[in-house]
Parts: structure tokens; C-alpha cells; sequence
């Protein structure tokens, strides 16, 4: 099965969040599953530098004008072939991927990103004669038009190529002003509502929910949410009328980034069977931290984009009685200037309890899983959600609501779900404070007693959130609409 992956992030080139991990742990899974995989990536600097053997596959002129390359050659962080868009104009600048320095959108992402899209769809149309995929699987808003552009081309298509697209996070749309349209180079009948016509605006998020043979979602909860108005982003209706085409496959864990075993980034090895690295890491932590080296503090962690979908603030509501009853905080994370302030407060006023560091940084992120006990993820909506399945990994019982991939991952520790052996963190209902309270409440309580507390902890470090399964079941969706 040949698979072309298109998607604007990749792990480790280049991470804003969740996509990246997902994209950078896809080739090697279906690789072992038997895919002939190729990524198509736009030919952001880190892309561009990781690309070994390039040479020019074609040059090729946007549907706006602008003249661009194609390279191809082969990844060597991922060893994967990869096809990479060499357009300086459009995606060399420092930062983010997405925004400038004033966290401002860039003006032109409609062409930025239309570009990812519509090269896929010249993939498909056998632009490289000796490899043409049999499926486009695209990621998010920013891959959304591949699907689109390959419905358009099919007439001209002597082989049908099928399409997959994949939402990673709805809530992002990448909409845009109805004028752009005309340079998308796509027939006028797309801009309607049964097309990627959104309020009289151009939606990226939709043309790929539209156009797709398949869509799926990162977890089987929110591939039913997001069916709801509540949750739905204005797009619930025509998700509910693709229900049969829609499904949820749950994110994995990529184990050779993600194993307390056999992690470089950690100070101390351990796993299920020899937790011992596992206290050494905690003090290694609230020693480089600051914070006071107790090894029976219960130490909670959060490692997170600061948006307001994380729903941080629940945790700053709790801070004080965190502290009160003998924890500790350490959060990394960026965004929100409120929110980053605020965390940031707290840390001053309680340096021996809670460190702030502010910023994004791949190893501390894989130090404070190994060091923390509990990892908060407390999300208004959460997709699938990463850190709640590494923290799992690293012995950590993740405190979560109860939505998305976070209701499909962690099993509250009720007496009867303790009894059972199926429990694994504190899962709480209520986007409140109080219903975040008493779940926290729940973890002082089990971390009282030991011996419960390293029980549980062992069996979520041996929690299969291996590719093997999450694999198997594209591979199905990709030969259901591959010809
Ligand atoms: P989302 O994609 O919504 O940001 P996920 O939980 O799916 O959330 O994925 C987040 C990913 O980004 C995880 O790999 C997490 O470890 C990482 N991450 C988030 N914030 C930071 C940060 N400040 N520094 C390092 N890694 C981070």
C-alpha cells in the first residue's frame, strides 16, 4: 500500500504539539504493517536541513503564480522518503511555523498551507513516475485542501487515488476571507456550502471534512463529540451527516521516543519491574527546579500548551490547597500571557512548591514525566491528548476530565475500579472547580498509601499504547479507499 503522509509538523523537525508526535511516529507504524510510506512536508528550515540526497523532482507554478520547487530525498532523522516544498518565500522565517513574533497569524497561510494540499493532489496525479500513492492521508486544517484538490482531479485521473484526512484538534480551521478563493485555483462550485464554503468565509478544516473518502479522529470519545453541537465548531451537522465515514483510532505512544528504559533524556533508567530510577529522577527534578527535595511530597506535573482548551485555570484555582496539603507543582508550558503570569506568581509567592518554567523544551518535558507523580490534564475538550499516556508510560497516574481521548485512556481509582485492577488515574466530570478538587482530594488520598499508589503506578507503566493496533486499523481505512 502506497501511502503519501502530508502534514505541516513533523518530531522531531519541527513540534508545535500533538500533530508532530502523530506524524513523526506514523511512518515507522505503518512501515511495520507493510505501507510504502512517503511524507510530503512544506520546506520549513529544519525540513529542509534533515533532507539527505535531494534532488529536484520538479518545478512547479502555484495556482496563484508563484513559482516553486519540489525536492525529494529521504529524511535521515525519520529514514523515510520524503518529498519537501522549497518555497523561501513562503516558509522561511524564524518561529513559529504559524504565526510571527506577535503570535499574529501569518497573512498569506492560505497560500502557505493551500500549497501542502495542492502539491499532495499533484503527487497523486503521478507528478513522480516512479512512485504514485494509492492514498493522500492528510493532517489537519493545514493539509485539508489535499482532499479537495483530489476530488477536482479525478476526472482527469486514469487511477483513483483515495483520500484520508485526519483532525487532530477541530478547534483550529485555518478559515480564511471568501477573496483568496480565486487564487486557490479550484472550480467555482467548491465555494458553496456542499463545499469548503463556511459563513460566507473559505474553511480549510472543512474541505478536508467535506472532500475526504475517510475521515478519522484521534480517539473513538471525541469522534462522537464532535458529532455534538457543544463540541462541534459549527462543523457538527456535516459530521453528523459523514458519521459512517468518520472514526475515532487512538493516538500511540512512539516507544522508542517514549520509555523510561531506555530514555536519554532522563537522568535515571527504570520500568515497571525496577522502579527504583523512578525517585532518583523525582529528586534529580525538584533539585534543578528548586523546589524542596522531599521525596514524600506528591509531586504533580504539567507539561502543556497554555491555551484556555487545556483548562489551566482549574489548576491555578487549586494551587493552595495543593500546597496546603504537602504537594508540589512543576508546570512547563507556553502561551497565554494571563495565564503564564499567573502561574508564574505562584512560583514566586511558593519557590519550595511550585516552579514555572516558561518556554518549550523537548528534554525537560521527558524529565519531569519520569520525575512527577501525577500529570494534570484537565482539558475543556482534549482530542486524543499526548501527555496523559506518556505520563502513563513513566508511572505517573494522570489526573484528567473526562473528554476526548482522555475519558478513552485513563480509568478513575474507584474502590471497585481499584478491586478490579482496571484503574489508573482520578477522571473527573464537571468542567468546575469543585469536581477538579475533589479528584485531586482522591489522589492525596491513594498516594497515602504506598503500597495501593506503586501498584497502580506499575500497571500503567506496562499500559500497551504501542502503534501495532492504531496501524492496523488505517491500514484497513487506506484499503477501503485505495482502488
Ligand atoms: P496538543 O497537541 O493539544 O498540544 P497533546 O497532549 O496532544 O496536546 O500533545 C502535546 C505534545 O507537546 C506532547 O508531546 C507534549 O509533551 C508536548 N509539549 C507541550 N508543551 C510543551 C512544552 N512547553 N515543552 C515541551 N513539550 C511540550
Amino acid at each position: 500500500m502506497k501511502v503519501l503522509q502530508v502534514s505541516a509538523e513533523i518530531f522531531p523537525l519541527l513540534k508545535t504539539g500533538g500533530l508532530a508526535d502523530i506524524a513523526g511516529a506514523l511512518p515507522a507504524a505503518l512501515t511495520a504493517v507493510g505501507c510504502d510510506v512517503r511524507l510530503l512536508l512544506p520546506g520549513f528550515a529544519p525540513i529542509l536541513q534533515d533532507l539527505q540526497d535531494a534532488s529536484l523532482l520538479a518545478e512547479l507554478t502555484a495556482p496563484w503564480g508563484e513559482r516553486v520547487r519540489l525536492l525529494q530525498g529521504s529524511l535521515a532523522s525519520l529514514a523515510t522518503q520524503a518529498y519537501v516544498i522549497d518555497a523561501p518565500a513562503l516558509y522561511q522565517r524564524p518561529g513559529s511555523p504559524y504565526e510571527d513574533a506577535q503570535r499574529q497569524p501569518y497573512a498569506d497561510n492560505y497560500r502557505r498551507f493551500a500549497l501542502l494540499g495542492w502539491v499532495a493532489a499533484q503527487l497523486a496525479q503521478a507528478l513522480d513516475k516512479s512512485w504514485q500513492p494509492q492514498v493522500v492521508h492528510s493532517h489537519d486544517w493545514h493539509a485539508a485542501l489535499a482532499p479537495a484538490y483530489l476530488h477536482y482531479a479525478r476526472a482527469r485521473q486514469a487511477q483513483r487515488v483515495g483520500s484520508v484526512y485526519t483532525v487532530h484538534n477541530l478547534a483550529y480551521q485555518g478559515v480564511f476571507a471568501r477573496q483568496h478563493f480565486a487564487e486557490l485555483g479550484l472550480p467555482e462550485a467548491a465555494f458553496a456550502m456542499h463545499g469548503l464554503e463556511f459563513h460566507g468565509q473559505l474553511s480549510f478544516m472543512k474541505a478536508g471534512l467535506y472532500y475526504a473518502d475517510r475521515i478519522t479522529t484521534v480517539s473513538p470519545t471525541y469522534a462522537r463529540e464532535i458529532q455534538t453541537p457543544e463540541q462541534g465548531c459549527g462543523l457538527d451537522g456535516l459530521l453528523r451527516s459523514r458519521a459512517n465515514m468518520l472514526s475515532g483510532i487512538l493516538n500511540a505512544v512512539d516507544e522508542a521516543v517514549w520509555s523510561p528504559a531506555t530514555d536519554k533524556l532522563i537522568p535515571f533508567a527504570f520500568d515497571a519491574l525496577k522502579p527504583a530510577g523512578k525517585a532518583h529522577c523525582k529528586a534529580a527534578l525538584q533539585k534543578e527546579m528548586g523546589l524542596a527535595v522531599q521525596p514524600r511530597a506528591p509531586l504533580f506535573g504539567v507539561v502543556s500548551r497554555l491555551t484556555e482548551q487545556k483548562g489551566l485555570h482549574l489548576v491555578l484555582s487549586a494551587i493552595d490547597d495543593l500546597i496546603a496539603r504537602g504537594g508540589q507543582l512543576v508546570v512547563l508550558g507556553s502561551g497565554e500571557a494571563w495565564l503564564e503570569a499567573a502561574l508564574m506568581a505562584h512560583a514566586e509567592k511558593s519557590p519550595q512548591a511550585v516552579a514555572v518554567n516558561l518556554g518549550y523544551d523537548e528534554s525537560l518535558a521527558h524529565r519531569i514525566f519520569a520525575a512527577t507523580d501525577v500529570t494534570l490534564v484537565p482539558s475543556r475538550f482534549e482530542p486524543c491528548g499526548l501527555t496523559q499516556m506518556y505520563g502513563l508510560k513513566y508511572g505517573n497516574l494522570p489526573l484528567v476530565r473526562r473528554v476526548g481521548g482522555l475519558a478513552d485512556t485513563v480509568v478513575d481509582c474507584t474502590l471497585e475500579n481499584l478491586a478490579e485492577h482496571s484503574a489508573n488515574g482520578f477522571v473527573f466530570d464537571d468542567f468546575s472547580t469543585d469536581a477538579f478538587g475533589r479528584a485531586l482530594r482522591r489522589a492525596f488520598a491513594l498516594y497515602a498509601r504506598p503500597r495501593e499508589w506503586d501498584a497502580v503506578a506499575q500497571r500503567a507503566m506496562q499500559t500497551d499504547f504501542g502503534w501495532n493496533a492504531s496501524a492496523l486499523n488505517y491500514l484497513d481505512l487506506y484499503r477501503q479507499v485505495a482502488a
